[in-house]
């Protein structure tokens, strides 16, 4: 009996060295390099706007399974603990653009997922990933087997943060049931899928039923007191959300919903349509706003509809 429990033991010293970080734990990150350097055509593409700013670029590298995933990490140098963004799909140009202009203008930065231009990565939605154990993983539809180091490495991103999980994320015009071609609008709701439309104040282009902020929870949106006077600020200041209440049947391994069902924290997608870039920008200075996040110096030009 006891040769067996050294036996096991012994299996799980050699198991949780094989999880330790660093190079040998399946991921790697560079050092500081210059953005002109970065293979990355979203990089390439904004390569004017960080010249000459206070930006590192960092590659991440994160092996798993058959999966060999690579994140383009952009930090602001000067003040790297502002509001930081995740751009799980690589055919989201508009977000990643929105993306490198909020890290200019308020810190912190973004990590973005490298699908050579495509949302899908060898056939895996990379905001389909999220999930640490196969028991988990057999919840969604979309994801065939667990991916905690992905999970993890993307996370680790946030430790020591005091601002909330953010996303950015670009969708199409209307949605499959109205006649248009995206998966999610202010038009789409459901048992689960509560839309409070934001206040007329803004840009016209923030009434777009694309134009939405993103939320989730474990808990249906009038059951949480907190999260509920939150979406009614950001209706206030022009905001359309879409809350999601995630439950162990509808779970499907996007970032929002991994961030509700183990109860992380705080979290706000910004989803704008393809080529929305003002619209998206100003989603960005709305939401910043409502969660007291101030821009490092104030907008060249004051935008009449912040108060
Ligand atoms: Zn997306």
């Amino acid at each position: 009996m006891k040769a067996a429990i050294a036996a096991c033991l012994a299996v799980l010293v050699l198991v949780l060295a094989g999880c330790a970080g660093g190079q040998r734990g399946g991921i790697s990150i560079t050092e500081c390099m210059d953005p002109a350097d970065a293979r990355s055509a979203d990089v390439r593409r904004n390569l004017a706007k960080l010249r000459g700013a206070p930006v590192c670029y960092r590659r991440q590298e994160v092996r798993e399974g058959d999966f060999h995933w690579v994140f383009h990490i952009l930090e602001h140098t000067k003040t790297p603990d502002g509001p930081f963004w995740v751009l799980p799909h690589d055919n989201e140009n508009t977000a990643f653009d929105a993306g490198v202009e909020a890290l200019l203008a308020y810190g912190g930065g973004l990590l973005a997922v490298d699908a050579g231009g495509a949302r899908n990565f060898r056939g895996q939605d990379p905001n389909r990933n999220f999930s640490t154990t196969a028991v988990e993983a057999r919840l969604c539809r979309a994801k065939r087997r667990p991916a905690p180091r992905y999970t993890r490495a993307i996370l680790a991103h946030y430790e020591g943060r005091k601002t909330p999980y953010l996303a950015l994320h670009n969708n199409s015009n209307g949605h499959a049931r109205n006649g248009g071609n995206g998966n999610l609008s202010m038009q789409l709701t459901g048992p689960y899928l509560t839309a409070r439309h934001g206040a007329r104040v803004g840009s016209a282009a923030l009434r777009d039923e694309d134009n939405l902020v993103v939320v989730a929870g474990p808990r249906p949106l009038r059951a949480d007191a907190v999260l509920n006077r939150r979406v009614a600020a950001l209706n206030r200041a022009g905001l359309n959300v879409l809350h999601k209440e995630v439950t162990a049947t509808n779970f499907d391994c996007s970032l929002s919903d991994y961030l509700a069902r183990h109860r992380l924290g705080e979290y706000y997608n910004i989803e704008a349509e393809h080529g929305a870039r003002a619209a998206q920008t100003e989603m960005i200075d709305r939401l910043l706003a409502v969660l007291g996040i101030a821009p490092l110096r104030p907008k060249q030009r004051a935008n009449p509809f912040l108060e």
